[in-house]
């Protein structure tokens, strides 16, 4: 039996993971059955207790009092044993729990980096989907897996795929000296085929991604392609592969999640329908491969696989975030800071889409380089990237007019 604990479980991919649990719980002479211990949500309280009763969860955390007191007398009424968790706090001490063998950490944004540091400190496999944890604080998330021995899956879905890519090197290759480049898809968001002004794009546009069905901010991000370069600087620190070796390509068919080009012209790539159930269950049962309930390829009905240059004029975010990744030191925490707040800021209708870049822009532009270069020489700390990310947020309200 493994036990394991999902944070964010409410969200998009919490939900899939619980999906996929299901149907591995369900799968005859499967070796291991999962056992999900602990289970975090924040605003969907409602879903957080159906899925209390559906995998008989012991412990929960919840974002603030209130949450918490309604699920307690819940619990009460219901005669369930449920020991409940609040706050920052709570998460981490979920995150950090004894009792469990893998932590899914499937909370959106910088909330996520207390909770996968507390997981890793304690030495557990994760299964990282909370891609903003690494992009803030790479440095800090890899050395604390390399001190506790702790290993890190990839569970999104470019990312599984050069995880898997590198697998299939079975000899010494995976020295990442041998990699020349890592190529990242994208598929080019709600607006990739949008012909004229994004300024008039409403936000139901933006969250109509084409091919994925996933959380609101991850597809904002898909729709301005900072997603995309969230991913490069997780590549970079996942694979310890540099900045300048990872290529991005905007393939709008989503087939192809990835490819690794290795110093010999070689190419890997790993494809299948996108569904994130995929690399979710191969996060869960690394390093087996087991069946899946998900439609195989046939590639003679797909016929066509397509490959672009993405467009960096039309598309701003993605040269802002590359920049703060070949920068490193604090601006990625900087610029993620300030894309959380921006993109909440469309999503409440209170800024255009073209104010995203606009409004990150003017908070790189106010960031003091002197700060940057004091946090590169001595060794990055939680205290800094924590310090940088509430300075971006701060400034994205004085650089703006919402
Ligand atoms: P969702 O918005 O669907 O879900 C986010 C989860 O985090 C929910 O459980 C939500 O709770 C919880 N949450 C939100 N804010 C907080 C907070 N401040 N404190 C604690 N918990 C919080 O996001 P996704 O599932 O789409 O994405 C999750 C992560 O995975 C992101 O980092 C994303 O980039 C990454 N990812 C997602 C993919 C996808 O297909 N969705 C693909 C690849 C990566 P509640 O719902 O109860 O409010
Ligand atoms: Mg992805």
């Amino acid at each position: 039996m493994k036990n394991i604990i999902i944070l964010g479980s409410t969200g998009s991919i919490g939900v899939n993971a619980l999906k996929v649990v299901s149907q591995l719980n369900a799968k005859r002479g499967l070796k291991e059955k999962y056992q999900v211990v602990g289970l975090s949500g924040h605003s969907n309280i409602g879903l957080l207790k159906k899925q209390i009763c559906d995998f008989g969860v012991k412990l929960v955390s919840v974002s603030d009092d209130r949450a918490a007191i309604d699920i307690k007398v819940w619990a009460k009424q219901k005669h369930l044993k449920l020991k409940v968790l609040k706050g920052a706090s709570g998460l981490k001490q979920l995150a950090g729990q004894k009792n469990s063998d893998m932590v899914l950490s499937s909370v959106v944004g910088f909330a996520g980096l207390e909770p996968l540091l507390a997981a890793l400190k304690q030495g557990k496999k994760v299964a990282l989907a909370n891609k903003e944890a690494l992009v803030v604080a790479g440095d800090l998330v890899m050395r604390e897996a390399c001190c506790s021995g702790a290993q890190i899956i990839p569970v999104d879905s470019e990312h599984s795929a050069v995880f898997q890519c590198l697998n299939s090197e079975l000899s010494g290759v995976r020295n990442n000296r041998s990699i020349r480049r890592i190529i990242l898809t994208a598929s080019g968001g709600a607006f990739y085929q949008h012909k004229g002004s994004l300024d008039k794009v409403t936000v139901s546009q933006a969250l109509a991604h084409p091919t994925w069905q996933m959380g609101k901010k991850i597809t904002i991000d898909c729709a301005t392609l900072t997603n995309k370069g969230l991913e490069a600087i997780e590549a970079h620190y996942l694979f310890g592969v540099p900045m300048d070796k990872i290529h991005i390509v905007i393939h709008p068919q989503s087939i192809v999640h990835s490819l690794v080009e290795f110093e010999d012209g070689a190419v890997l790539a790993q494809l299948s329908h996108p569904d994130m159930r995929l690399p979710i269950q191969y996060a869960l049962t690394y390093p087996e491969r087991v069946p899946a309930q998900l439609r195989y390829l046939e590639l003679e009905k797909i016929q066509k696989l397509e490959f672009f240059k993405p467009d960096f004029h039309r598309f701003p975010c993605l040269n802002l975030v590359l920049t703060a990744g070949r920068k490193g030191g604090l601006w990625p925490a900087v610029f993620n800071g300030a894309n959380e707040e921006a993109v909440k800021a469309f999503l409440g209708g209170h800024i255009l889409f073209t104010d995203i870049s606009k409004v990150i822009q003017r908070v790189m532009n106010a960031f003091p380089r002197e700060q940057n270069i004091l946090a590169k020489e001595k060794k990055m700390d939680l205290q800094k990237v924590l310090k940088a990310d509430q300075w971006a947020r701060n400034q994205t309200y004085k650089v703006s007019v919402f």
